[in-house]
């Protein structure tokens, strides 16, 4: 039986970034699970295109886009961004932009759409930071609002670093509703702010984060009633992650992705899942938490199909 839905995936997702602390081979190394355990054919994925200038112009200013094409960033630029400039990492972000915005359209189809990859949140219109050039995520939603495949989006962000870029990018738009939860005292020190922002402290484990997610998932859905969720499903928030502090456990972060599954679901949006963050002690763990950040897809749209026969 074939998946209920597409996993979106290109080869050159790989930011080629040897051994950076970002195990950007991760997205290749997820594919690869996924057909080693059967959970999915090579029928189940699509190749995404790179996003178009124009698009990422939704989003962001010309003169990143071609600081960033023409290998002219200069050394504080490159500090900030944290990781090395290739063109190869260049052009992984034109596709992840590309793949996010496949998966999202592929989720008003199919309820959900998955991208093994994106979830970029650090990057602001202007200038990329924290391994982020361009916001793959808020390209998706702007260029589905300018196809006007969608009016109203959410984004739901679960990386253990709070989402700036997002917050920055979407404030003051009353069409998109902006949510973070992550640990309060962890990278980026300025937060501006979402519509929600959770704050959590440093520790904080399985039960009290599953609480505070729910209330706030419930919330921002009913006051934004989105067609679209982009869920930024970053695994680090797991426990024996090295870049952050929470203590989320495997089986609490499937039991995360399920919630987050189920509940846009219950108010009729579609869910397109960006991977973004995820440095566990072991790679991994890296890549069973995101594996099951699909296994929780499949199952949510299973439960729902079984329950209306
Ligand atoms: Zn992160």
């Amino acid at each position: 039986m074939s998946l209920p839905f597409k996993l979106v995936y290109h080869e050159g997702y790989d930011l080629n970034l040897g051994s950076h602390v970002f195990p950007s081979q991760k997205f290749r190394m997820i594919r690869e699970r996924f057909l080693a355990d059967g959970f999915a054919a090579p029928s189940d994925f699509a190749t995404p295109e790179p996003a178009s200038d124009d698009d990422l112009l939704l989003v962001h200013d010309r003169a990143w886009i071609t600081r960033l094409k023409n290998g002219t960033l200069d050394f504080a630029e490159l500090l900030r961004l944290e990781i090395p400039y290739s063109k190869q990492m260049v052009d992984a972000f034109w596709l992840a932009a590309g793949g996010s915005t496949l998966a999202a359209r592929l989720a008003l189809e199919d309820r959900v759409g998955f991208n093994i990859g994106g979830g970029f949140h650090h990057a602001f219109p202007d200038h990329g930071e924290g391994f982020c050039a361009i916001h793959d995520v808020a390209v998706a939603i702007r260029k589905l609002q300018k196809d006007r495949l969608i009016e109203r989006a959410m984004v739901v962000d679960t990386d253990v670093h709070h989402g700036n870029g997002t917050a920055a990018i979407f404030a003051g738009d009353a069409t998109v509703l902006t949510m973070s939860i992550h640990q309060f005292h962890n990278y980026p020190f300025e937060k501006p702010l979402s519509d929600i922002d959770v704050h959590l402290k440093d520790g904080t484990g399985d039960e009290e984060y599953l609480d505070r997610l729910n209330e706030a998932c419930l919330w921002g859905l009913k006051e934004i009633q989105p067609q679209l969720v982009m869920y930024v499903a970053g695994s680090d928030p797991y426990r024996e992650d090295k870049l952050g502090g929470l203590s989320l456990s495997i089986e609490g972060l499937k039991t995360r992705d399920r919630l987050v599954f189920d509940l846009a679901h219950d108010h009729h949006a579609a869910v397109a899942v960006t991977l973004a963050g995820g440095y566990a002690r072991q790679i991994e763990d890296t890549i069973t938490i995101h594996s099951n950040t699909a296994h929780a897809a499949a199952e949510s749209i299973l439960n729902r199909t079984s329950n209306k026969l």
